[in-house]
């Protein structure tokens, strides 16, 4: 970590492709850099002797003193020659802008390979290509060709849409908001989003990171990375591309599939990084976090001086993760001096509408002094007594003083602007919708719990790997690309509890298989054409001894002409009765790599959706959480009288799946389902696993 410091505080950067004609993106990086760089800039460009009045250099080889940083902004097709005499000229930081590598077919993805290369030989920092450029305000250095330069700030942001960046620009100047570093990802060639989270994860003057993200390369670094830098600084990611109609616009626009929201999700939240999805969040939760410092719980006070907005504030509350503080007799006590007779003493604080700002400062003053309130909402409407500036000024002192974290609601337009810039600048988010201002709190709670997390390392079971592969080999080898009951040994291998069984081909063989198993037994076709068994009439449970053979029968002839047939399955008969039908599942994430289902399972799957899901591997905490998180939990802990199931072995299972489908590539898609829960141990009898043509997985 901390590997890209200089990268972002040269003394001196090179343009290579510097120009003057107007409208190109030689002459923009020029000017942006001209006009607030601290250091030199030096223009490098065979065709000329100075560009802007700089003297202007043929190779970065030939500037006398050397550069720290280039930055390239020439045709796709000279972009490695120019690497190549960056790379001897020992410089290491790299930015190119050009376009015209992988995002443009086989013959940009031909020159981005060259370009790794290069960069990989001279060990290069390289951002991009095809990107906006770098910024960084402590020393003015503003290396992108975008038409606004960033204002000073706390929070470093980085994007993979260059477009995304000009825009942000462009807002962030009118709306106040300011930036340490900032950084357009393009192709991510060399460096990534993980880096920088990492790089700005070590660094102090950036407060919070901020991505917009289309598409992680790798989840699991991102998942590793993130966890570290959330312990002391919040990561707050937008991503686009998360639904169906999103997700195709991603892969038009950077040529690569965006992964799928739950996946997302999924891989976000375990890595600790707030998920937002929608812009306004993204800078509101930013700045809140960079500016604010985090409340001791979820309760918090609401101080107003108008009911409906108090109520309005509550209502918000009651939806969000935060609850309304009980005050303490010692505020209750401070507060009965404060408010006139008609006041009430409770949470949402009301001050009354004749409150001038000193009656509301000093309600407010009481309510912050209490232990049991992590943070305040201050809801103001305007009204003849109470003076906004007076107001806000208050407000900042008694956040600076009590040291915890305050949201305002000061309702109006024109009457509130200059006490919320007053209050902006001091860094007091101020909102016109209670909601919003709510939802800027809660926040700060989430990152406040993200912050306490802590990540336990993936148990590691005893397993028979080699077993459970040569099981799904022996499928491939039959030319199956699914398996289904007849391959529970799997599982078996894998130490999960599996019902006794015998796959027969026979009327007699059945009736033979069952006694020994024990009946009333479970029957099944097995059959790689018959994908849902019961649907298919191939399921028969409670089969009594005497109607095995004519079942055997029926069960034949359930299975059309042209379906190929492995025989019937007769299983031990596991009572559900005092238990509970589960589904674990993976599905392979294009980006973050298997991800686990857990949730209510059995026929009804589909019907219920009540899952949950984890990127793979789990350690037992994650598991834990799992089976906490589903709608269904409560039925699990034994409701309405009825025996606790043994959540410990699901637990188990759960995470034996994962390392199943860590440990064997083969795999793509995998269901148990049902997995039965009963009160004294759990057993799996179904499953389900698609094969992919086999990378690594033997
Ligand atoms: P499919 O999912 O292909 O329809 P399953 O093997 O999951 O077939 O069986 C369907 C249902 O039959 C299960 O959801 C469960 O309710 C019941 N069932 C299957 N096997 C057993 C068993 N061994 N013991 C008890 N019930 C079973
Ligand atoms: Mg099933």
């Amino acid at each position: 970590m901390g590997d890209l410091a200089t990268l972002f505080d040269p003394d001196r950067v090179a343009v290579v492709g510097a120009s003057e004609r107007d409208g190109s993106v030689g002459r923009a990086l020029m000017e942006n850099l001209l006009a607030s760089f601290e250091g030199s800039v030096v223009p490098v460009n065979p065709s000329r002797e100075t560009v802007l009045g700089e003297t202007c250099y043929s190779t970065v080889g030939a500037v006398p003193d050397g550069v720290d940083l280039a930055v390239v902004a020439v045709p796709a097709e000279a972009v490695a020659e120019v690497l190549r005499d960056v790379g001897e000229a020992g410089v290491r930081d790299v930015v190119v802008i050009s376009a015209g590598f992988s995002e443009m077919g086989e013959a940009g993805a031909t020159r981005q390979a060259d370009l790794v290369r290069v960069a990989g030989e001279y060990d290069m920092n390289l951002v991009g290509p095809n990107c906006v450029g770098i910024l960084s305000t402590p020393n003015g250095l503003n290396a992108t060709f975008a038409p606004e330069n960033a204002a000073p700030g706390n929070v470093s942001f980085m994007s993979q849409s260059g477009a995304f960046v000009t825009a942000v620009l462009d807002w962030a100047a009118e709306a106040d908001v300011g930036f340490k570093d900032l950084v357009s990802l393009g192709n991510e060639a060399v460096l990534d989003a993980v880096d920088f989270a990492a790089e700005w994860g070590d660094d102090p003057d950036t407060r919070v990171v901020l991505a917009y993200l289309e598409q992680i390369a790798d989840g699991r670094a991102f998942i590793d990375t993130v966890r570290e830098v959330t312990a002391e600084t919040p990561v707050v990611v937008i991503k686009a591309g998360t639904t169906e109609a999103g997700a195709q616009a991603a892969a038009s626009h950077t040529g690569s599939l965006a992964g799928s929201a739950t996946a997302y999700r999924a891989g976000l939240d375990q890595a600790g990084a707030v998920y937002v999805d929608d812009v306004e969040d993204f800078f509101d939760f930013g700045q809140v976090l960079a500016d604010q410092p985090l409340p001791a719980g979820d309760d918090v006070a609401v101080v107003t001086n108008s009911g409906g907005p108090g109520v309005l504030t509550a209502d918000a509350i009651g939806e969000s993760s935060l609850a309304l503080a009980e005050f303490d007799d010692d505020t209750r006590g401070a507060l009965a001096d404060v408010l006139p007779a008609e006041g009430s003493v409770r949470d949402p604080l009301d001050v009354i509408g004749d409150a001038d700002a000193d009656r509301f400062l000093r309600g407010l003053d009481a309510v912050l002094a209490d232990g049991g309130v992590g943070g305040v909402i201050a809801v103001a409407c305007p009204t003849r007594t109470l003076d906004f500036d007076e107001l806000a000024t208050g407000i900042a002192d008694l956040h600076e003083t009590h040291g915890k974290p305050i949201v305002t609601c000061l309702m109006g337009g024109k009457l509130v602007r200059d006490a919320a810039h007053a209050l902006q600048e001091r860094g007091i988010p101020n909102y016109f919708a209670p909601r919003q201002a709510v939802r800027s709190l809660d926040v700060l709670a989430r990152y406040r719990e993200i912050r306490g997390r802590e990540y336990d390392e993936p148990t590691t079971f005893d397993v028979d790997a080699e077993r459970a592969e040569s099981v799904l080999d022996g499928a491939r080898a039959d030319g199956q690309s699914a398996v289904g009951v007849e391959a529970l040994d799997v599982l078996d291998a894998y130490g999960i509890p599996t019902p006794e069984r015998a796959l027969v081909h026979s009327a007699e063989e059945a009736e033979r298989s069952a006694r020994d198993v024990g009946a009333p037994v479970v029957m099944k076709l097995v059959s790689p054409d018959v994908l849902h068994k019961s649907d298919a009439g191939g399921v028969r449970v409670g089969v009594p001894l005497d109607d095995v053979a004519a079942t055997y029968a029926e069960l034949a002839a359930v299975a059309g002409p042209d379906d190929r047939v492995l025989g019937v399955q007769i299983q031990e008969e596991v009572s559900s009765e005092d238990g509970q039908e589960l589904i674990v599942g993976v599905k392979r994430d294009s980006q973050f790599g298997p991800l686990v289902m857990f949730g209510l399972g059995g026929i009804f799957v589909q019907v219920f959706e009540d899952t949950t899901f984890r990127v793979a591997p789990l350690s037992e905490r994650e598991a834990i959480e799992m089976t906490e998180e589903i709608r269904a939990a409560p039925l699990l802990r034994g409701a309405r009288g009825r025996e606790p199931l043994d959540v410990s072995a699901v637990v188990e299972v759960i995470q034996r799946v994962a390392q199943l489908v860590v440990d064997v590539p083969a795999i793509g898609e995998l269901d148990v389902n049902p997995l039965i829960v009963r009160p004294d141990g759990v057993c799996a009898v179904d499953f389900r696993a698609t094969l992919d043509a086999g990378d690594g997985g033997g």
